[in-house]
């Protein structure tokens, strides 16, 4: 076992779990055991909840001025420790090290616009009547969770820590089974950062603990990130013990290929959006809506993925049994008659057999009603469905329960319109197959993407994470009434 055991953190150190269950940590790269994560219990999570509580008076009430730069320093601290997060993302998730690059440069920028937060909280003011001023502040909501998924580990948790605790708001992670040393490493910087003991808690575990986060009375809001299934279990169970939540869900995102779009660009943005991070993204491109005729462009991305290749430029999947449903969508969809133009199953990396790997997939020939065309594969496969109008692809996008991202590749700006007015998605590419807000935007799906009323990073996470206050004052008693003072 290359780490030790994976321990829990709160009160500002780390604590060894009593827990008498738990997971190893393996390597998708090659199939290594780095760790073992505890299966945490309830009683732990009371102490990481109470460590936050402790620690919130006294958090919430220091300047926000005087909290960000503990993030500015918490900036500095992921430069500084940059080669090694990089590795340690790569080896527990196993994305190639330019993916893991890109997760930690993402992390920075998030970090960046939390140290900006002073700059867009500040409140509003107004004369209502004569000598009667009305104003607006946000306060923080106290103890917060945040659940987050295997794919991104370190930049999910900086879609939410950031924000929540330069607002005032302590908080309690729960890390992924799967991927749960870089949240630790996390915890250690922010330590070193200069962050108080008690605002920020790690409690590893799994259905368990999410299950105690959603109905403890200590802790105010929830945010979710994963798939829909749990998304919506606990968007459920926070709303319904009264807690403020948001549930990013899953993912299948289309992208409108129209025949005037250019063949190169089109090409190389289709493939690296489905490929890219194993197509373990909730930004992946999964089915590709071929309107008219573009076998042109679909021949150069059959290049174009043959040039991605596993252990060199794309990376492994997250486990044995993700590999095993990836492969398991593509061969069902080759018996229900669809074509495979370019087959990533049973790939092996010389050196790294036991590595999770599956290669590049293209499918044609797709039809609505096939597994591939519907469900999220989260895997390295694109499932291209041919219509003969944008119209007819239109529809079939919007008949798609999901709702995160959609991208058109087209020439015609009206074209691209159509498509921005149209596609049922809360994050809309125009010539870009991973159209990922970044900050200052915020970033949140429709429909089963994303359950609750805010997006989870960007300003909207402002209202997710605070409460307003409406203040009227009056202090010259000369002023007189009026119907409002
Ligand atoms: P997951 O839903 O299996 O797990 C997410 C979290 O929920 C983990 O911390 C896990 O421990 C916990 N969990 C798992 N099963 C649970 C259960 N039955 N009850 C309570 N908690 C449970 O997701 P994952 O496999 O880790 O991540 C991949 C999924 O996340 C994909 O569907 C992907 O699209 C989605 N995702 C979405 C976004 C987004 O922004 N919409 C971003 C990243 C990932």
């Amino acid at each position: 076992m290359k780490y030790e055991a994976v321990k829990n953190y709160y009160r500002g150190s780390f604590h060894e779990s009593s827990a008498t269950e738990s997971l190893d940590v393996i390597s998708p790269i090659d199939g290594n055991l780095l760790s073992k994560v505890p299966m945490s219990t309830v009683d732990e999570l009371n102490k990481a909840v109470e460590s936050a509580k402790n620690a919130f008076p006294k958090w919430s009430n220091t300047p926000i001025k005087e909290r960000v730069q503990v993030f500015f320093k918490y900036r500095y601290l992921l430069e500084k420790n940059f080669d090694e997060l990089t590795a340690l993302v790569s080896e527990e998730n196993g994305k190639t090290w330019d993916e893991a690059k890109a997760e930690v440069e993402k992390s920075i920028e998030l970090t960046e616009f939390a140290c900006s937060m002073p700059q867009l909280v500040s409140g509003e003011i107004l004369e209502v009547s004569k000598g009667v001023e009305c104003r607006t502040e946000h306060f923080p909501l106290g103890v917060v969770a945040s659940i987050v998924p295997f794919n991104f580990p370190l930049m999910v948790p900086n879609w939410t820590m950031p924000n929540a605790l330069v607002l005032g708001n302590t908080m309690i992670m729960k890390p992924s089974e799967l991927v749960p040393l870089s949240c630790l490493r996390m915890a250690e910087l922010l330590k070193e950062a200069g962050l108080p003991d008690g605002v920020f808690n790690i409690i590893n575990g799994g259905k368990e603990i999410v299950e105690g986060i959603c109905a403890h009375e200590g802790i105010e809001a929830v945010s979710f990130v994963g798939s829909t299934k749990v998304a919506k279990l606990v968007y459920q169970q926070a709303t319904h013990n009264l807690k403020r939540c948001v549930a990013l869900g899953g993912a299948k995102n289309h992208l409108f290929v129209l025949p005037d779009a250019n063949p190169t660009m089109t090409a190389t943005n289709v493939t690296a959006s489905m490929s890219g991070c194993a197509g373990q993204r909730c930004m992946a491109a999964s089915a590709m809506l071929a309107v008219g005729d573009v076998n042109p462009i679909i021949a150069k991305i059959c290049d174009e993925a043959r040039k991605v290749v596993p252990g060199k430029n794309l990376g492994a999947v997250i486990s044995k049994a993700a590999k095993e449903r990836i492969e398991g969508y593509i061969t069902e969809a080759e018996k229900n008659g669809a074509k495979i133009l370019v087959d990533g199953r049973n790939a092996v990396v010389e050196g790294k057999e036991n590595g999770t790997y599956v290669g590049p997939t293209v499918i044609d020939y797709v039809t609505p009603e096939m597994s591939v065309a519907k469900e999220e594969i989260f895997g390295p496969v694109i499932s291209i469905l041919r219509t003969n109008t944008l119209d007819e692809a239109i529809k079939i996008e919007n008949a798609n329960p999901y709702g995160n991202a959609a991208a058109v590749f087209t020439q015609s700006g009206g074209l691209a319109r159509y498509v921005m007015e149209h596609a049922s998605a809360g994050m809309i590419g125009v010539n870009i197959g991973v159209p990922v807000p970044r900050e200052p935007f915020s970033f949140g799906g429709w429909n089963d993407s994303r359950f609750g009323a805010n997006d989870i990073t960007g300003k909207s996470s402002i209202e997710f994470w605070t409460k307003l206050k409406k203040t009227t004052t009056k202090w010259n008693p000369e002023a007189g009434i009026n119907w409002m003072s």
